[in-house]
């Protein structure tokens, strides 16, 4: 575990060109770059400030470039083959897309179409192509715009969830047919790997302050933290960019005429706008998505002619029969036990700000955190039937095809996700007199 990097705490704007604060809670505090082999957390509510990555640039190429060219054959090359009595069935992920559309699930095929092939190719593009420029000295004025991007999708792009979503449904499948694994299958497991090495090697403070317009640096930009004058013609109050963490100190002038970040060009709102009613909103529609994802059968199965619908339950009950307590419990946690958290969780948080309890801050804020880090992973059930439903197509011997609740569990899943990312987490640190 890397040591924690230290720091001084600052309650007063000055003119330390090192003074930054902290994107989640909004402290002010200086020093917050981590040195070689160290992590820098916020000391009021744990955030991860800043890690050191050696040779950054260098490595985030040379990956992103490597999982590009991987993307084509682990998208187009057959995953598994499947075969029962002698009859086979190929499964790629395009083909799996391609079905559920034909099937009609023309909301989930597009989410699955998202989530599975564009985000994760425009991250890896974004990656590639700013890393490329920094490299190489030759920064274009589109880099801050795919960066930016980069930033808010990389958390939608869901190979890495896809590729465990293609490891239970092989397990599932073992039992009641020969599984072959094919070329496409090994390519994907290379892009998910070179893939999240790729997002961990890129350091985003160093990509931003390269990629830092010169004139924003400068002593004249509305960026440069100001003192308090005397007439009041300068906001004390400072705005931080949600997207790069930017610091701006603009005048009264400024802030009514700058409303973009001088570096990203992401939109600059002192608290995300309308952030509390927008996320009880999300959170309300999940809720009541909730039901019908839950109650209605997700899908179909055909054996013999004679059709048996079964709901996320039933799914899960069957794994724990079968003896498979392993998937069952990995599905319990990503089609159940995950939304359940997310919607309870975001409730306690709202909550807790309506009503203005101070008590556990620090808790909240790791909730949060974790919320949004295991959202994505609900998306596992939805991964798994398309698979099924293009793997399982042995007509009168066995078909598998999606039922009603695949839509409403899809839009559990984006609405709670969309729910974290209206919510903004500095509302919970506010009116903190005792620490800021
Ligand atoms: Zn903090
Ligand atoms: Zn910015």
């Amino acid at each position: 575990m890397a040591p924690l990097a230290s720091y001084v705490k600052n309650t007063a704007p000055s003119l330390n060109r090192a003074l930054t604060a902290c994107p989640s809670c909004d402290l002010l505090l200086t020093g917050t770059t981590a040195l070689e082999n160290h992590a820098a957390l916020c000391p009021r509510c744990n955030e991860l400030l800043h890690r050191d990555k050696h040779n950054s640039i260098v490595k985030t190429f040379s990956l992103s470039l490597t999982a590009i060219l991987l993307y084509i054959p682990a998208l187009f090359l057959p995953l598994l083959t499947m075969g029962i009595l002698g009859t086979e069935s190929t499964a790629s992920i395009i083909n799996a897309i391609y079905n559920l559309f034909v099937q009609q699930q023309f909301f989930v095929g597009f989410i699955v179409l998202l989530t599975a092939v564009i985000f994760p190719f425009f991250t890896l593009f974004s990656l590639c192509t700013v890393s490329f420029g920094l490299l190489t000295d030759h920064k274009k004025s589109w880099m801050p715009w795919m960066f930016r991007h980069y930033n808010h999708l990389r958390g939608w792009a869901m190979t890495d969830v896809f590729l465990v979503g293609i490891l239970i449904t092989i397990i599932k499948m073992a039992h009641s047919a020969e599984i072959e694994l094919n070329l496409g299958f090994f390519c994907f497991v290379s892009l998910v790997v070179v893939t999240i090495a790729s997002q961990t090697a890129s350091d985003r403070r160093l990509f931003w302050s390269l990629l830092e317009p010169t004139c924003t640096k400068t002593t004249s930009s509305p960026s440069k933290p100001r003192a308090p004058s005397k007439d009041n013609t300068h906001v004390t109050k400072h705005v931080v960019c949600h997207t790069c963490h930017k610091m701006v100190w603009p005048s009264k002038k400024e802030a009514q005429s700058y409303s973009k970040c001088p570096r990203c060009g992401e939109k600059l709102h002192h608290r995300k706008k309308n952030s509390i009613m927008r996320t009880w909103a999300l959170l309300c529609s999940a809720i009541l998505f909730t039901f019908p994802a839950n109650i209605l059968p997700i899908m179909e199965v055909e054996y013999f002619g004679v059709p048996e619908r079964s709901t996320i339950l039933d799914g899960i009950v069957y794994f724990f029969q079968d003896g498979s307590y392993g998937i069952g419990i990995v599905i319990l946690t990503a089609s159940i036990l995950v939304p359940l958290f997310k919607i309870i969780g975001l409730t306690i948080i709202l909550t807790s700000i309506h009503f203005q309890w101070h008590t556990g801050r620090r808790h909240k804020a790791a909730m949060f955190r974790l919320i949004e880090f295991i959202g994505r992973w609900s998306m596992l059930d939805i991964f798994v039937i398309a698979l099924l439903c293009t793997l399982v197509q042995f007509g009168f011997l066995s078909t598998i095809t999606t039922a009603p609740a695949a839509f409403y569990f899809t839009c559990v899943v984006i609405s709670t996700m969309l729910a974290a990312v209206t919510f903004d987490t500095r509302l919970l640190w506010d009116n903190d007199e005792s620490t800021s």
